[in-house]
C-alpha cells in the first residue's frame, strides 16, 4: 500500500477560533482556488469575490443542500428563480424605498463613512481615532439603482434586488395556479441579490453581491405560530446535520424593539465567527404583510380561497431567509482543522461528505505511462456518479495532503499492484485509514458512504 507510515497517529492541534483562523481560511482559499478577489489583476475591487474552481463546487453544494431539504424532500414547497432585475412598483409596495436604509455617518477628520449601529464607540472614528468627528446620520438606502435600456430617465429605473423573497410574493398567484398546491406550502428561491453595503468586510461575510437561500411558506393566520416554531427547529438542525458543532451554533431570538412592525417573531441562527456571533440565516414570522401590501399596491388579489371551510383568506407567511456564500464560510471554518503527523503539520477540512468538493481524488501512484489507462478507467467508471479530481503530478504524500485540504472524503490510488489484482487503496479524509477495494466494488464501496 502507498505511503503506509501515512496511517502513523496523529496528535490534533488546537486551532485557536481568532483571527490567525481567519487569516487561514482566507490564505487557504486563495492558495487551494475556493475564493479569489475579484478583478485582482486590476488591483482588485472592493469587497467582491470570485468563486475559484473549488469554492464554486463548494458554494454549489451548499445549495444543492439546502434545495433538497427543501425542496426536493418535501411535497410541500416548490422552487422559483424570479428575475434580479426589478420595477420601482415592487419596492414601493415592499417597503424597500422607502426603509431599507443603515444610517450612514462621516467622519470629518478623515472623511471614512461607517454605519452609525455598528460602531463600537458612537464617538470615535475607528479609522483615524478622531473624537467627535461624525456628521449628523442619514439615512442611505442600501439598494442597487439602475436604468433599463438606453435611455436613462426616471421611467427606466430599476433595481437590483436586495432579497429574493419578494419574486415569491409576486408570482404568489401564479405558482398557487399552476402547482396546485394549498396552504400550508411553501416557495423556495435560490439566487444573487445586491446590497450597497456601507461597511462590507469579514472575507465573504459582508458583501455587495451575495447569495440567498430563502424560503416563503405560506400557512392558514392560526397556524402561524406552530409553522414558525417548526422551520427555527427545523433550520438549526439543517447545520448541525451539515456538520456546524452545536456549540458554535446557537437560535437568538430577537428582542421585541428589534421586530419588524408586521412581525410576530424572528428568530436568527448564528454561528460563533472568529470575532463572535454573527447572523446565518433569520426566520421570520411574517404575517399577511407582504401578500397584503402587494395586493393593495397591484390591485390584483392575493388571497386563497379554502373550499373546504368556505373561506377566503390572506395567507400569512414564515420566512426562512439564509445566505449561501456566508454560510459556505461557515462551513469552511467549522471544518478547518489542523493535526501533527510525523513531525508535519497535515491541514484537513473536515467538511461533510455531500458539501465536499470533490468526494473523490483518483490518483495514479506515479506517473508512469502503464498506469494511466486503469487510473483512467477507474475515474470514468467514477465520474458519472460522483464529482472527481484526477491529479498525477507529485510525491502521492503531497497529493493526499492537497486533497486534505480540499476537504475529499476519499482518495483511491492505482498503484502497481492493481495492474495484477484489479484493486485500489481508498484512503479515508479523517482517519487516513487505508483500504484495498477491488475496482468492480469501488462504486458499490463508495456510493453510501457518500449520500
Ligand atoms: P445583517 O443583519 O447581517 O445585515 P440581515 O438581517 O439584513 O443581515 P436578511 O435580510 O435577513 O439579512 O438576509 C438573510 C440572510 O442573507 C442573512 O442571514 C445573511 O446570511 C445573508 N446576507 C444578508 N446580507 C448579506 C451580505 N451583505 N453579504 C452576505 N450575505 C448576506
Amino acid at each position: 500500500m502507498p505511503d503506509a507510515a501515512d496511517t502513523d497517529l496523529p496528535t490534533p492541534i488546537e486551532v485557536p477560533n481568532d483571527a490567525s483562523l481567519m487569516e487561514k481560511i482566507v490564505n487557504l482559499s486563495k492558495r487551494r482556488g475556493f475564493v479569489f478577489p475579484s478583478a485582482e489583476i486590476y488591483g482588485g475591487f472592493r469587497s467582491t469575490y470570485d468563486y475559484g474552481p473549488i469554492g464554486v463546487q463548494l458554494l454549489r453544494n451548499v445549495k444543492d443542500a439546502w434545495w433538497r431539504s427543501m425542496v426536493q424532500m418535501r411535497d410541500d414547497v416548490v422552487g422559483l428563480d424570479a428575475s434580479i432585475l426589478s420595477p420601482p412598483a415592487i419596492w414601493e409596495a415592499s417597503g424597500h424605498l422607502k426603509n431599507f436604509t443603515d444610517p450612514l455617518v462621516d467622519c470629518k477628520a478623515c472623511h471614512e463613512r461607517f454605519r452609525e449601529d455598528q460602531l463600537e464607540d458612537p464617538r470615535t472614528c475607528p479609522n483615524c481615532g478622531a473624537t467627535d468627528s461624525f456628521t449628523e446620520a442619514r439615512q442611505f438606502n442600501l439598494m442597487f439603482k439602475t436604468h433599463a435600456g438606453p435611455v436613462e430617465h426616471e421611467g427606466a429605473v430599476a433595481y437590483l434586488r436586495p432579497e429574493t423573497a419578494q419574486g415569491m410574493f409576486i408570482n404568489f398567484s401564479n405558482v398557487l395556479q399552476s402547482s396546485r398546491k394549498k396552504p400550508p406550502f411553501g416557495i423556495a428561491q435560490i439566487g444573487k441579490s445586491f446590497r450597497n453595503e456601507i461597511t462590507p468586510g469579514n472575507f465573504v461575510f459582508r458583501t455587495r453581491e451575495f447569495e440567498q437561500m430563502e424560503l416563503e411558506f405560506f400557512v392558514p393566520p392560526d397556524e402561524a405560530d406552530r409553522w414558525y416554531e417548526y422551520w427555527v427547529d427545523a433550520r438549526y438542525q439543517w447545520y448541525v446535520e451539515l456538520g456546524i458543532p452545536t456549540e458554535k451554533l446557537r437560535i437568538r431570538p430577537h428582542d421585541p424593539d428589534e421586530l419588524s412592525h408586521y412581525s410576530s417573531g424572528t428568530a436568527d441562527v448564528e454561528f460563533l465567527f472568529p470575532w463572535g456571533w454573527g447572523e446565518l440565516e433569520g426566520i421570520a414570522n411574517r404575517g399577511d404583510y407582504d401578500l397584503t401590501q402587494h395586493a393593495t399596491h397591484s390591485g390584483e388579489k392575493l388571497d386563497y380561497f379554502d373550499q373546504a371551510t368556505n373561506t377566503r383568506y390572506v395567507p400569512h407567511v414564515i420566512e426562512p431567509a439564509a445566505g449561501a456564500t456566508r454560510t459556505m464560510m461557515a462551513f469552511l471554518l467549522a471544518a478547518y482543522d489542523e493535526e501533527e503527523v510525523r513531525g508535519e503539520v497535515r491541514t484537513v477540512l473536515r467538511l461533510h461528505p455531500r458539501l465536499a468538493p470533490y468526494k473523490v481524488a483518483v490518483l495514479p501512484l506515479s506517473k508512469k505511462d502503464t498506469l494511466t489507462p486503469l487510473a483512467r478507467e477507474v475515474l470514468q467508471l467514477l465520474q458519472p456518479h460522483l464529482m472527481c479530481d484526477y491529479d498525477e503530478t507529485q510525491a502521492i504524500g503531497r497529493r493526499y495532503r492537497r486533497q486534505d485540504e480540499l476537504g475529499t472524503p476519499y482518495c483511491v490510488t492505482v498503484d502497481f499492484d492493481s495492474l495484477e489484482d484489479r484493486a485500489v487503496t481508498v484512503r479515508e479524509r479523517d482517519s487516513m485509514a487505508q483500504d484495498r477495494v477491488a475496482v468492480d466494488d469501488l462504486l458499490g464501496h463508495l456510493l453510501p458512504k457518500l449520500a
